[in-house]
């Protein structure tokens, strides 16, 4: 529904939310109400069923809005996710209904395009998610985001490339929690902003003291969430940290996701190109998992592409990663990029990725994110150059 109003103006998304609201008026039940709440989200009443039967109808109509609408003689395709609580089991106000329903949906939209039925253990997450949320906003500002460094190595002889900046979270009573725990916290909340200039802050900040100590280190690459190109601001802010911290922008390289060519709000492509004619890199991260339009591949400013390491670790046994891994190569070639292998766990992965023509190699085999002091103690100790050679091909 965003991509159409983006691409194609307001009209177009009230086309669609017209045809959709046509269709869920079709196929509901007799003496089902019919409404919508408002964005993208419609609500239905069925006072006659049960769970079963409330299930059975979201299914059908979750379907339904799965075939293509026609909006201004395009054909529009759109996904649909449901969230159900029943009264009086759920509750029994108007408000706790409706909330409870939200939280199922949650449940459903997370698991991609499903249905999901209330239950009280949601609840209790959801109620979870708010304190982390609130406790993340107070980790930003209080100084408790850490980051971790991976090298990334050129190939052939495993000279350092770029260290990637890995984002945790020194929690005061959980300990030291990995990304997965709260990027998705921060994106949903809003918060990612601040934790991606903190990011940048910290990275930029490193960068400066590991040049002041006649440390090489060619380039850092930094993460960014397509919510942080929602903005706009994030060329300005780049700019001023680079600025801060006396880098060049050869120093930085930003890592973003194929989401974006989804998304793309047409901003995020200019940002980013803004960024490019800076002299900061682009990297296309994880490619290979979304959906990526040839032709939009096209349109963007990058400089890398990066195999996502589900295909790396398939290498070992399975020909159809191979296939892939190869097939990315080619692209890659084609559109005049580099292609970094992330994921590299073993001495026969970075050999086949080498005989692929794989320009650079990122993962365990090299070495694992490293904290800023540790990093700088590996490279002084050529510890890059020393595993990426012991994958070297073996002569024939
Ligand atoms: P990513 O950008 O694809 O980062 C690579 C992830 O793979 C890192 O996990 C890294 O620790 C892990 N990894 C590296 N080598 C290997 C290996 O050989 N084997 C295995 N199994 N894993 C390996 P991490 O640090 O947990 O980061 C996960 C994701 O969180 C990142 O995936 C990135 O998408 C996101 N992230 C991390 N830091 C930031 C940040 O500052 N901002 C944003 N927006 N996202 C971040
Ligand atoms: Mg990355
Ligand atoms: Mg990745």
């Amino acid at each position: 529904f965003k991509d159409l109003n983006d691409t194609r103006g307001h009209d177009a998304g009230d086309a669609l939310l017209c045809a959709v609201a046509a269709r869920l008026r079709a196929e509901a039940p007799p003496g089902a109400t019919v409404a919508r709440l408002g964005g993208d989200e419609f609500v239905l009443l069925l006072p006659q069923a049960g769970a079963e039967a409330a299930m059975q109808h979201a299914r059908r109509l979750t379907q339904r809005l799965r075939e293509p609408f026609e909006v201004q003689r395009l054909s529009a395709l759109v996904g649909a996710s449901a969230g159900i609580a029943l009264a009086p089991e759920h509750a029994v106000t108007r408000q706790e209904l409706a909330r409870r329903a939200d939280i199922a949906l949650y449940t459903a939209k997370a698991q991609r395009g499903s249905v999901c039925l209330f239950d009280a253990a949601q609840d209790a997450e959801a109620g979870e998610r708010a304190t982390r949320a609130a406790e993340l906003r107070q980790a930003i500002a209080g100084g408790q985001l850490r980051l971790h460094y991976q090298p990334r190595v050129a190939a052939p002889d495993g000279a350092l490339v770029s260290v990637e900046a890995l984002v945790r979270w020194q929690h005061p009573r959980l300990g030291l929690l990995q990304p997965g725990g709260f990027i998705d916290v921060a994106e949903r909340t809003g918060l990612i902003e601040e934790l991606g200039q903190e990011v940048l802050e910290q990275a930029c900040r490193q960068m400066a003291a590991w040049r002041r100590q006649g440390l090489e280190v060619p380039r850092v690459s930094v993460n960014v969430s397509m919510q942080q190109l929602r903005s706009g601001h994030l060329p300005g802010c780049v700019r001023q940290a680079l600025a801060r911290h006396g880098l060049p922008a050869t120093a930085l390289e930003l890592e973003v996701t194929e989401s974006l060519l989804a998304d793309d709000a047409q901003g995020a492509t200019a940002q980013l190109r803004e960024l490019h004619e800076l002299g900061v890199e682009i990297a296309l991260d994880d490619f290979g998992t979304g959906y990526s339009a040839m032709a939009q591949l096209r349109r963007l400013p990058l400089d890398v592409m990066k195999i996502d390491r589900s295909f790396v670790a398939d290498l070992e046994h399975d020909a159809g990663a191979m296939a892939i891994a190869r097939t990315i190569v080619a692209l890659a070639g084609a559109l005049g990029l580099r292609v970094v292998a992330e994921g590299v766990e073993t001495e026969v992965q970075a050999r086949r990725l080498r005989e692929l023509g794989c320009h650079e190699l990122q993962g365990y085999f090299v070495a694992r994110p490293l904290a800023a002091t540790d990093l700088a103690a590996f490279l002084r100790a050529g510890g890059a150059r020393r595993a990426a050679a012991s994958g070297l091909p073996l002569p024939a």
